[in-house]
């Protein structure tokens, strides 16, 4: 299993969990050291509904990299991104479906980033959710200004 930091293809299993229809494994990757979770499904792979109607297998990886994206110059710690990207990996296979519409995912991060850092939340709730739900992001806005006030 490829280390999903630094591309190492040796990772030690350091836990293995099985959650119902997946089997959780946490690695550590022998090179770098940083700790990522892998999921084997006992049925088919976990579908995400993109936006236009494609289906795509979920990719950890990715989520990873548009939280990263998002987190830009924030002082971020890489290890709350992994934090929750698992959780969020967690609670999808969680809801034991075979199918998850992108947008369900992006609220789910949506709902860790928003105790984390605002401008990140912001950042992500634009890109990731390409301000679909202008209305929810305007509200959001205005709870934060409320906060800060
Ligand atoms: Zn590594």
């Amino acid at each position: 299993m490829q280390c999903p930091y630094c591309g190492q293809a040796d990772s030690r299993v350091v836990d293995t969990r099985s959650t119902g229809e997946s089997i959780r494994r946490r690695r550590e990757c022998q090179k770098c050291r940083k700790r990522f979770t892998t999921y084997e499904q006992i049925s088919e792979a976990l579908l995400i509904v993109k936006r236009d109607g494609r289906r795509e297998p979920f990719d950890r990886h990715k989520l990873l990299q548009g939280i990263r994206i998002a987190c830009g110059k924030r002082p971020i710690a890489m290890a709350d991104i992994d934090r929750i990207v698992d959780q969020v990996e967690e609670h999808l296979f969680s809801l034991g479906k075979a199918e998850v519409p992108s947008k369900v995912i992006g609220e789910m991060v949506l709902e860790k980033l928003r105790g984390l850092d605002a401008l990140v939340y912001i950042r992500f709730a634009m890109v990731y959710m390409a301000m679909e739900d202008v209305k929810a992001l305007q509200q959001e806005l205005e709870r934060l200004i409320e906060g800060y006030r």
